[in-house]
Parts: C-alpha cells; structure tokens; sequence
C-alpha cells in the first residue's frame, strides 16, 4: 500500500464513528427527492469544515452542490445521493415496523451513498495535501435519483464537463463492481380532457377522458407484442374520474418507457405518442403530454472497475461481530428462499449459487456482465457518456435483500450498513488517489471511455427549457 493510501486510509479509521454519524442522521432525516434540506446541508456543511470549497443550489436545484479541492488537472470526482423512498419509514429492527407510519425511509441505503463519498472525498484531501498531490477533488451532491434525475440536470448545465474520472458507491447486497449497462428512460403522463355529463340520463353528451385513458393503455398492450426484448413499459392510472354516474372530464396516466440504448427507447416513446394522440382521436377528447424525465444507459469502464477491485482486495473485507451476525440471522428469516434465489440469479454473478447458503457476501469477486443489461436505470447513467464512471457496491445488506424494501431501511442503519460504509469510503478513497497519482491508470480508463462511446452523441434527454421539478411532492 503507498503512502498516500495510508493516510487516507489512517484518516478515515480515525474519523469513523463521526461518519457513521452522519449517515445515521441522514437515515433519520430520510428526505424525498428535491426536498433533501436538511441532508444536504449536513454534507455541504461537513465539506466546507473541511477547506472544501462549495456551490450550492446548483443547476436550479436548491438541494444539489459541488464540492471542490485543489487545483489544475486531474480532476477527480465522487458522487453522493441522499435522497429516501416514500413509505417505507423502519425502524432499526430485524422485523417489520414502521418509525413513523407512512413516512419516507431510506430503503435504497442513500443515507451510506452520501456519506461515503463525502468520506472519501474529505479523506483524499487529507492524502493530497500531506503529500503534495496535484489535481483537484470534487464531490458531486446529488440530489432525487429516485424519482427526478437530479444528475441529469447536473450534466445538462456543465457541472461534469472537464472531469477526469467519476466514482460512486451505492449499497447492495453484494461486493460487487458490475460492468452491465441499465435501461434509457423516459417518463411522462398524458392527460385526456372530455365532457362531463349524466352517464346514465344524457351519455351522448359526454365524452369521457377514462376511455381514453383506456385505449391508450390497450394500444400500447398490443405494441408490447412488437418491441425489442428487453424494453420496458410500465403505467399506472393516476386519476380515472370519480364516480360511475358521471362521465370522466378529466382522466391520466403515468408511464416509464425503458430500453437498452436510447435510439431504441426514442422509437418506442414516439409510437405511444401516437398511440396518445389515437385514443384522443377515437374518444374525441382532447389530450396533452408532459414528459417528465429522460435518462440514458450506462457506460461501463473496465479499467476502473479493475482498480476499485483491486483496492477492495487491499483493503480487506469488514469483520462482522456478534451483534452484527445476530441482526444478520433475524433479517435472513424475513426473506423467502425464492426472493434470495431470485435475487442472486439475477445479479449473474458467475457462481451465484454458491451464495445461497451464505448470509453475508464473504467474496470479492472480479468485475462481470459486459454486454449484458439490467433492467432498471439510474442517472449515472448521464454522467457516464461525460466521463468514465463506475459505481460499485458494497455488502451493506445480507444475500438476497431487495432493495426499496423495509429490511434494507433497516439494515442501512446498522452495522452492516455501517461496515459497508467504511469499507465503501476506503475503497474510493484509495482508488481515487491512483487515479490522481499514476497517470497511466487514468490515460487508461480515458481511452476506454472513447472506445465505448465512438460514433455515438450523448444529446441531453430533457429539453433545453425543462426545469427540475421542484415543487413535486406539493
Ligand atoms: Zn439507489
């Protein structure tokens, strides 16, 4: 291990149970996405303590910052999400129950995304300027993965141009640094205004807007038939009028779009539009699209993820103590045998199988799945056709968890949770510092990232006038 990575590695040691704190007040703040005052400001403030330098309210988003050190090239970034999932507020307990019922938790473990970028971010300062290292650190607050692509925006007003390398850490239930791609997005609902009338006394008066909130869903049911394998379209009714006698003025819908590349997923967009605009045409009612949110598919990079790899090996696994395993055993008894198979399968890790009986990933198993893509998306995604990008994943719950669950709320609290972050915050620390150290490791990644993206244009999904949708959860 090199001197720099000692020190960061010593500092972070040192400074452990102030970061455990900080992720454990993120996890009782669990804030919604847009809304992560409180959150933000705790990571804002902590960066400024420290020397950091720090924007804040970036790309129209009061909840999003970046945090900066150091000066000249290379630049070297780290991202942190903080935001929660509505609903699923736990408590720290291997059984289901909620703190506060129907409250926000942190179900996707953001709590440890947020604080282990910071850690790292503050403990490669610390090495950078004990050993007089050359470059600049950023820390990217990011705000609403869940649900608005806060990165997205971030990435439309130039915030990761002129950024070497980005890493991220978010909690899994796995060590794992997956080079499979994610699903391109679009979000948006479609309204339908009809007439309103006396359903039973004077129906050829109206006009409703639910039947064609309901053709559009059956047009696009039979579109399913001819898209690509692995695309995706999901939908809810939001509003379907409000009681049978009177004829829906007013009706929407809500749909994600999904494919593995976002030519692909522009063709299947377009087709629901039209789809939209020939229900309103059957129904003679009027009909109006808002799109939401867009996102790109995940470039992977080979040569980062090799390094974090490496330095997870360095660094060593986290021991787990009584405590820890006792939780461990309560929480395994809460997931069925079938999720957990389901779940391990899923990951294609090679050898998944030999997971099923463990209850902690005890392995640190080389990066898998190039080629392949999952099926969920995420706004790194956007971030990763600026520069190369990796984010990898720690155990920070048992085998088997799913996340968006009540036992990883829990868990995200822990001491899983809180092992997962150190070594999470350890990881990036010392990968960070060889990519500002050894330029050769960094020319590497770069070159990568050309290949990958040769011939493609990554042109922003959102338009040029769309703001972040701030007032949301109003
Ligand atoms: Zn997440």
């Amino acid at each position: 291990m090199s001197d720099e990575k000692n020190t960061a590695l010593e500092w972070i040691s040192l400074n452990k149970d102030r970061c455990i704190k900080i992720s454990d007040t993120l996890w009782e703040f669990a804030e919604l996405g847009l809304v992560e005052f409180k959150s933000s400001t705790l990571l804002a403030d902590e960066l400024e303590k420290h020397g950091f330098k720090v924007d804040r309210g970036i790309a129209g988003m009061p909840t999003a910052f970046v945090a900066t050190w150091g000066e000249g090239k290379p630049v070297v970034g780290v991202m942190g999400e903080y935001d929660a999932l509505p609903g699923i507020s736990q408590k720290k307990l291997p059984s289901k129950e909620p703190l506060e019922a129907g409250k926000a938790g942190h179900g996707c473990g953001h709590n440890i995304h947020g604080t282990s970028g910071l850690v790292a971010a503050e403990a490669v300062k610390t090495a950078m300027e004990m050993h007089k290292i050359e470059g600049t650190i950023k820390f990217f607050g990011c705000p609403a993965e869940e649900n608005f692509s806060g990165k997205v925006f971030m990435v439309r007003e130039g915030f990761f141009d002129d950024i070497d390398a980005v890493i991220s850490h978010h909690p899994g239930d796995m060590n794992a640094v997956d080079l499979r791609s994610s699903l391109a997005l679009n979000s948006a609902k479609f309204h339908f205004w009809g007439n309103a009338s006396h359903a039973g006394g004077s129906p050829e008066q109206g006009r409703s807007a639910l039947d064609a909130v309901e053709l559009m869903n059956t047009g696009v049911n039979f579109l399913r038939e001819h898209m690509i394998q692995d695309a995706r379209i999901h939908y809810v009714i939001e509003k379907g009028g409000d009681q049978p006698n009177v004829v829906p003025a007013y009706a929407r819908s809500w749909y994600y779009v999904r494919a593995p590349e976002r030519e692909q997923l522009e063709f299947i967009y377009n087709w629901i539009l039209d789809i939209a605009k020939g229900a309103a045409m059957m129904t003679r009612t009027e009909g109006k699209t808002e799109f939401l949110e867009g996102i790109y598919d995940l470039i992977p990079n080979r040569s980062i993820s090799n390094l974090v790899v490496k330095n997870m090996r360095e660094i060593g696994l986290p021991e787990y103590d009584a405590e820890d395993l006792q939780f461990a055993r309560e929480i395994a008894k809460t997931i069925p045998k079938d999720t957990k198979v389901s779940q391990l399968r899923k990951s294609k890790r090679p050898g998944w199988e030999r997971l099923l009986d463990r209850l902690i990933d005890d392995e640190i198993p080389e990066p898998w799945g190039e080629g392949e893509t999952i099926h969920g998306s995420t706004d790194v995604a956007d971030v990763s056709w600026q520069v190369p990008t990796v984010e990898f994943n720690t155990a920070t719950w048992i085998l088997g968890t799913p996340a968006h669950s009540w036992q990883a709320v829990a868990q995200s609290g822990v001491g899983i949770g809180h092992k997962s972050l150190i070594f999470s915050a350890k990881t990036m620390a010392t990968t960070v510092l060889e990519l500002l150290v050894k330029k050769a490791y960094l020319e590497k990644a770069q070159k990568e990232q050309k290949e990958r993206i040769k011939g493609k244009k990554y042109q922003s999904p959102i338009p040029k006038d769309q703001k972040p949708p701030l007032t949301a959860w109003e």
